[in-house]
């Protein structure tokens, strides 16, 4: 059996099939948990199933990008190659399929702290998840009365809000700026102080019980009567009766030797680590302004999160930084730091929002991509319903919203 990609969904998959008494080898071009999965925000955010493609998004997005003060951003040149995506991901910003997207990803996240112990149980992973509440931070009562359609849906999955506003906010919490005056918090979060550390140790655990990670880059499949016989990488060809795609964002040509041409694009992101920070917040905060998120890493405070359109191959844009840095400044005024660490990844977001999890056809190749901002909280909940298909133990959940045949 061959899982392709270690990132976190993969690293669960191979976990998960490894427990089930499976013979596992993992190939990935870079090793454990070194591209999307090292950079996140960290955030366990059981409460994340509301997707981006709000109603009204599509009439908004226009004002969004020229605004300075939005953490939206394009390289214009990759506009025409975006389009087609674009079209199909703004067509489900309504109200209809917003509640359908949110109840798919319910299934994926809101028992994600539940999901990461079972997977890290007995292994030095666990030391790397902390539980905790995670508040979302206002300027003031309409900002956060702007968000209501939102938390309605965060409600309905069964979140409830401790509130506090006013003097309140910077009794819960000294580092916040006088200007916050709403936080919104609630219980049942968590997060994960060093990503990359986390997935290596996930990795290591399950090389230590005898799987296998190959250094390679997968470009091909070997079928026979539509059924999977080998894997071809740069390492030679690898025979197998299943593979699993866990590819991120990258994903895309691979599905396309199997005859799907997935909506998938990169919404890449940036974080600053500001390291050492003293005098920030002690427990994860996303400031709603901003959209973005802070986090206390090991490392320091890792400020996460910024929309970026441009594909794949440009590098990185010097004008996401220069926001989160100032947002983070302006949120925490009386933080300070020895020096600055920055990032740039890619998120793997599909037009519908919702991943794809199951078998590609009948052809023992199984899909399990597309997590755009949520991929650290739904990995192992993902990588264990992957492990449950292919043993033959059907999940009791619907999986409809993630068949791979909904692009077909
Ligand atoms: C700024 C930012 C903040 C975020 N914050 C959060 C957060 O707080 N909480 C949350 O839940 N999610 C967050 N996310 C999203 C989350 O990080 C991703 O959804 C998740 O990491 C995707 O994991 P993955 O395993 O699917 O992909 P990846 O981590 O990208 O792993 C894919 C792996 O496949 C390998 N690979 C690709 N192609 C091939 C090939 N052909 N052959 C061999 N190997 C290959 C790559 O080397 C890589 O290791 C954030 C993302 C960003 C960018």
């Amino acid at each position: 059996m061959i899982v392709i990609g270690g990132g976190i969904v993969g690293v669960s998959t191979a976990l998960w099939l490894q427990r089930m008494g499976a013979d596992v080898t993992v190939v990935d071009r870079s090793g454990w948990g070194k591209a999307t999965s090292a950079g996140n925000g960290g955030i366990l955010a059981a409460c994340a199933m509301v997707p981006v493609t709000g109603p009204g998004l599509a009439k908004k997005a226009p004002w969004m990008l020229l605004d300075k003060n939005f953490p939206l951003f394009m390289k214009w040149r990759y506009l025409p190659t975006l389009l087609p995506w674009l079209r199909k991901f703004l067509s489900h910003a309504n109200v209809e399929d917003t509640h359908r997207i949110a109840d798919g990803l319910a299934h994926l996240v809101a028992d994600s702290v539940a999901q990461h112990d079972a997977l890290a149980d007995g292994t030095d992973a666990t030391d790397w998840i902390i539980k905790t509440d995670y508040s979302y931070a206002y300027q003031n009562r309409a900002a956060f009365d702007a968000d209501a359609f939102s938390w309605a849906i965060r409600k309905k999955h069964g979140f409830d809000l401790t509130m506090r506003d006013g003097a309140d906010v910077q009794a819960f919490d000294p580092s916040l700026a006088d200007d916050i005056r709403l936080l919104a918090t609630m219980g049942a979060h968590g997060f994960i102080k060093d990503p990359a550390g986390y997935v290596a140790a996930l990795g290591a655990e399950f090389e230590d019980k005898g799987g296998t990670l190959v250094t390679g880059d997968v470009t091909d499949f070997d079928m026979s009567d539509g059924k999977i016989k080998a894997v071809v990488t740069s390492q030679g060809r690898m025979r197998c009766d299943y593979a699993v795609l866990t590819t991120g964002v990258w994903s895309k040509p691979l599905m396309k030797k199997l005859g799907l041409n997935i909506p998938l694009e990169s919404e890449r992101g940036y974080h600053i680590v500001f390291r050492n920070a003293k005098g920030g917040p002690n427990h994860p905060i996303m400031l709603a302004a901003g959209k973005f998120v802070a986090t206390p890493m090991e490392a320091g405070l890792r400020c996460a999160g910024t929309v970026e359109f441009g594909g794949l191959e440009a590098g990185p844009s010097k004008a996401p930084f220069a926001f989160l840095r100032k947002c983070t400044k302006d949120a925490f005024p009386n933080m300070t730091w020895d020096d600055e660490i920055e990032w740039q990844g890619h998120r793997p977001s599909t037009s519908d929002s919702l991943p794809l999890i199951g078998q590609i056809r009948e052809t023992g190749i199984y899909a399990g991509f597309g997590h755009h901002h949520i991929g650290l909280t739904a990995g192992p909940k993902t990588g264990r319903l992957l492990a449950q298909l292919i043993a033959g133990q059907p999940p009791n959940i619907d999986l409809t919203p993630y068949a791979p045949a909904r692009f077909a």
